[in-house]
């Protein structure tokens, strides 16, 4: 069992009180983890100490905030084989998942040590004669980052590696799910040697995350609010930093369509759909989740689909090497056997899976999906996807438009300048064409539109979300006033 503590100025510490939450395994419900319990009042000292570490952090030279980004990016690879334990604990995914995580977040860490010397501006003309006035971007103060257990070093990393690059301090919130894993991040970061209070970190009670999370948004040292996670939970959040006028990026739930036209290259595109949909069970935000395939083209591609689905690998993931490990735990395993007997009583055709009685789940296609049944419109996150037939590519594009979620999308044609046209028309923030809906990379501007959330994340859209464009003026010539 991991027993962590939480990171504030510097100080591992327990929750004020002592309390403690724990995070059980979703295959055998052992404990994996036990974790502090924050308080807000921890949580609001958290805030204090990365204020206080502020002024010397934003003030620090580039090249010295660059050295210490890549040894923390150093630092979370040789505990590659940690995060592989500790993952498949705490969430029951595979280790082959943790390795990716470890891989990308490291990356996501390069980067950002990149960004150091990218926090620029320019020179604005201006009429008053004698002004040279500058649009500077510059660290904006204390970044809460609030980050999910799905993807959880990757998306762990990417809350805190680009705010820290623009010379802000950060309190990182664990999710409850993986509170370890979450923790390994910080253990990387402190063996880096990063100052203390330029990363905190909180850990909290399922049912405290509301206060925990006002607590800092409330505080007036904080600047920037991230989060990734559930639209459902967004929507508190943006309602929340609202309140008190706190700019934010969500980046939210997905519904990703990946769309087949009529003259796609079918094996190509059976890989694509493959990978997207069932990397992590299926638990991504940009996984595959709705797969929408000309009517001409679908039988071959279905049975295609199929046979590769059902090649693949599933188990715990302690045991040894899976593509399928175990999901989350039993709400999804429910909310799914619910997708499936609602679909299937709306006429839709069982290809393979089929309903679980464990956390277990089979990859499971359902064919033949059609607007009236849940599995169309709503997230499964979860190795269950739906198959939408369609006639032609504009009935292509509306379905892959008729969705209120639009974080990645895919489109897969043998003819590179049609891909482009309908890249353009899909409503999401991504779009990939001949390549699969799961895509992320350190320096691509990352994000969605509609329900998905909004701001990005990845490179120089990264700086602007993370730092305030100042407006500057030098005087250099006596100045002309009217009285
Ligand atoms: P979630 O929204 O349930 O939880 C995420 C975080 O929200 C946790 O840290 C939790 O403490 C906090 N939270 C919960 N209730 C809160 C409240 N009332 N006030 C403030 N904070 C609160 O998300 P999850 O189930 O852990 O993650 C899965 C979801 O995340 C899926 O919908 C998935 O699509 C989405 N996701 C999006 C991206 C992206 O980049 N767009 C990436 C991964 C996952």
């Amino acid at each position: 069992m991991n027993d962590i503590t939480m990171l504030i100025g510097g100080q591992r510490r327990a929750a004020t009180g002592g309390a403690t939450f724990e995070r059980k395994n979703p295959l055998d419900g052992q404990v994996a983890t036990r974790a502090p319990a924050a308080t807000p009042e921890d949580a609001v000292a958290a805030v204090e100490a990365a204020a206080a570490a502020f002024p010397a952090w934003s003030a620090l030279g580039p090249g010295e905030r660059r050295a210490l980004l890549l040894k923390a990016a150093h630092a979370l690879e040789a505990r590659a084989a940690d995060f592989q334990k500790v993952v498949p604990a705490e969430t029951g995914a595979s280790a082959m998942w943790a390795g990716f995580n470890v891989h990308l977040a490291a990356g996501i860490l390069t980067e950002a040590a990149a960004l150091t010397t990218q926090v620029g501006g320019e020179v604005i003309p201006s009429d008053v004669p004698g002004s040279l006035a500058l649009g500077v971007r510059q660290a904006a103060g204390v970044v809460v980052g609030i980050a999910p257990w799905n993807a959880p070093i990757i998306l762990g990393v990417r809350a805190i590696a680009t705010p820290l690059a623009c010379g802000n301090t950060v309190v990182f919130k664990g999710s409850e799910l993986c509170p370890a894993t979450h923790g390994l991040i910080i253990d990387a970061i402190e063996e880096a040697g990063l100052p203390p209070g330029v990363v905190n970190f909180v850990t909290n009670a399922p049912a405290d995350a509301g206060a925990v999370v006002e607590a800092m948004v409330a505080h007036p040292a904080v600047r920037r609010v991230n989060f990734t996670g559930s639209t459902k939970v967004g929507r508190i959040i943006a309602q929340t930093c609202a309140k008190y006028l706190k700019p934010t990026v969500l980046e939210l739930g997905g519904k990703a369509p990946f769309v087949v036209l009529d003259d796609a290259d079918i094996d190509a595109a059976v890989s694509g759909a493959i990978f997207g949909s069932f990397a992590n069970s299926g638990q991504i935000c940009m996984s595959t989740e709705r797969i929408v395939v000309d009517a001409s083209i679908a039988d071959e591609f279905v049975t295609k689909l199929a046979e590769r689905a059902r090649a693949l690998p599933l188990g715990d993931p302690r045991q040894g090497p899976v593509v399928l490990g175990s999901v989350v735990d039993m709400s999804t395993v429910q909310r799914c056997n619910a997708l499936i007997d609602d679909a299937l009583a709306k006429g839709a055709r069982l290809v393979i899976g089929g309903k679980a009685d464990n956390t277990l789940m089979p990859a499971t296609l359902l064919d033949h999906v059609t607007p009236d049944m849940h599995i169309y419109r709503e997230e499964s996150f979860a190795p269950v996807k739906a198959i939408v037939r369609v006639k032609g590519e504009e009935e292509a594009i509306a379905c892959a438009n008729d969705n209120e979620f639009g974080l990645s999308s895919a489109v897969f044609t043998k003819d590179t300048a049609r891909g482009w046209r309908v890249a353009r028309r899909i409503e999401a923030g991504i779009c990939h064409v001949n390549g699969p809906t799961v895509h992320d990379e350190a320096q691509m501007p990352f994000g969605g539109v509609k329900d998905s959330g909004w701001g990005r994340f990845g490179g120089k859209a990264g700086i602007e979300a993370f730092t305030e464009l100042r407006w500057i003026t030098l005087q250099t010539t006596p100045r002309h006033y009217p009285f």
